[in-house]
């Protein structure tokens, strides 16, 4: 077998690992049901850090701006297509953004700053990027870029409209939602989210959008 054939090693993680990781996380994921816990889609938990980094990044353009997504994957078997917790950890800013569904521009230097930032559990989960005063919502353009570049189970796709307070999730090749969006450390998301039904101060949201 040449090298070329193996797939890069993705490091996953055990489903079991999530546990202790978030306690707002825990609370969110212990509600749930054991069947809907296992299989019956992805929750995806963004950490403090990954939000106020992309919000202070969107926040100051009135153009649309993007970049990556960095964050640990919890999975079933050791099988990214049963992927069930995303947790994303990092945004990492792009100068440079244009996405046309064909193509997705960004900065070249914003992979090697992706790279560079990489934990040893960590992987590049996804992409995030605004849409001022549009709302947020994944535009045909926008399920292109996710279909052709984030094709993942574990893929993340997240958009937020800085200036009406709104942000969505988008999870996989199909840009489908996820069963739960959690954020995380008492984190606010953006809008009217923050007192959507929390858990401890958890801004929950079933993330229908
Ligand atoms: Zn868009």
């Amino acid at each position: 077998m040449r090298w070329v054939d193996q797939s890069p090693r993705l490091p996953l993680q055990p489903v079991a690992a999530v546990a202790g990781r978030d306690a707002q996380l825990d609370a969110v994921l212990a509600a749930a049901s054991d069947t809907a816990r296992d299989a019956d889609g992805i929750t995806v938990a963004i950490e403090r850090a990954a939000l106020d980094a992309a919000l202070a990044h969107l926040g100051q353009h009135a153009d649309e701006q993007g970049g990556l997504l960095l964050g640990e994957v919890f999975a079933e078997d050791d099988d990214p297509a049963a992927t069930r917790v995303i947790l994303v950890t990092q945004a990492v800013p792009s100068r440079d953004f244009d996405s046309t569904g064909m193509s997705l521009r960004m900065e070249a230097g914003v992979w090697s700053d992706a790279r560079a930032r990489l934990g040893a559990r960590e992987l590049v989960v996804g992409w995030y990027h605004s849409h001022p005063d549009l709302g947020a919502f994944f535009s045909g353009i926008d399920r292109r870029t996710q279909r052709a570049f984030f094709p993942h189970a574990y893929s993340v796709g997240w958009v937020v409209d800085p200036l009406r307070g709104e942000a969505a999730v988008f999870v996989g090749a199909e840009s489908g939602d996820p069963a739960r969006v959690v954020y995380c450390d008492g984190a606010v998301p953006p809008a009217g989210g923050a007192a959507a039904g929390g858990v401890d101060g958890c801004g929950a949201e079933g993330a229908g959008a």
